[in-house]
């Protein structure tokens, strides 16, 4: 649909309307099988399905909050949909991104390696006020665990972004991470 593309595109550069309601373009990044798209349809739908390879795909869903303060935030979500193998791309699609989720999967070093990738891509690449947060998925799977959460807080913490271990599967901290994403907005200052 590039009625809805177009409007994406405008509001890049637009003032969101007051502090009250906020917009944000929100991109994911990670290896291919992390659960990217899961966390999406878990986070929109409230929905798992293990069975189905669900592409988010070509455009974009999005989901409104409104967190304890009375702030609505809207998130316009980006998944890559396979496009993180062509990194070429990848500056094109995190443009005008006012946040990154960088996901890796708890049972996966090599995952783990990807996330710090793409950390210091987007730390090249990326605007300098994006809200970055780092995301261990599949924390249900603590039996076949391979990365260590203390390995998550360090990469986070050296790189000033928010930390969190979710599942998609069973919806644990699926809210909260996009909760705290919100808190941590830049506010457009009021004219007074
Ligand atoms: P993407 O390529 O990063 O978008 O990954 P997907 O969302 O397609 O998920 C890849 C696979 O991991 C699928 O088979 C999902 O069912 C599975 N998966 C995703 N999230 C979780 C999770 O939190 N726990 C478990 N156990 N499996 C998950």
């Amino acid at each position: 649909n590039s009625g809805a593309l177009n409007g994406l595109n405008s509001s890049e550069n637009a003032a969101p309307a007051d502090a009250k309601n906020l917009r944000v373009k929100l991109v994911l990044l990670g290896d291919s099988g992390v659960g990217k798209s899961c966390i999406v349809l878990q986070f929109v739908r409230g929905q798992f399905d293990a069975t189905s390879k669900v592409t988010v795909g070509a455009s974009f869903l999005s989901q409104t909050i409104t967190l304890q303060d009375s702030t609505t935030v809207k998130f316009e979500i980006w998944d890559t949909a396979g496009q993180e193998r062509y990194s070429a791309l990848a500056p094109l699609y995190y443009r005008g991104a006012g946040v990154a989720v960088i996901v890796y999967d708890i049972t996966s070093p090599e995952s783990f390696k990807k996330a710090q990738y793409w950390v210091k891509e987007l730390q090249k690449h990326g605007s300098p006020d994006i809200v970055m947060a780092l995301v261990g998925n599949k924390a249900d799977l603590h039996e076949k665990r391979e990365v260590p959460t203390e390995d998550g807080m360090e990469l986070a913490e050296k790189n000033g972004m928010f930390f969190i271990e979710t599942s998609a599967k069973t919806a644990d901290n699926i809210n909260e991470l996009f909760e705290e994403i919100g808190k941590r907005l830049p506010r457009p200052s009021q004219p007074s």
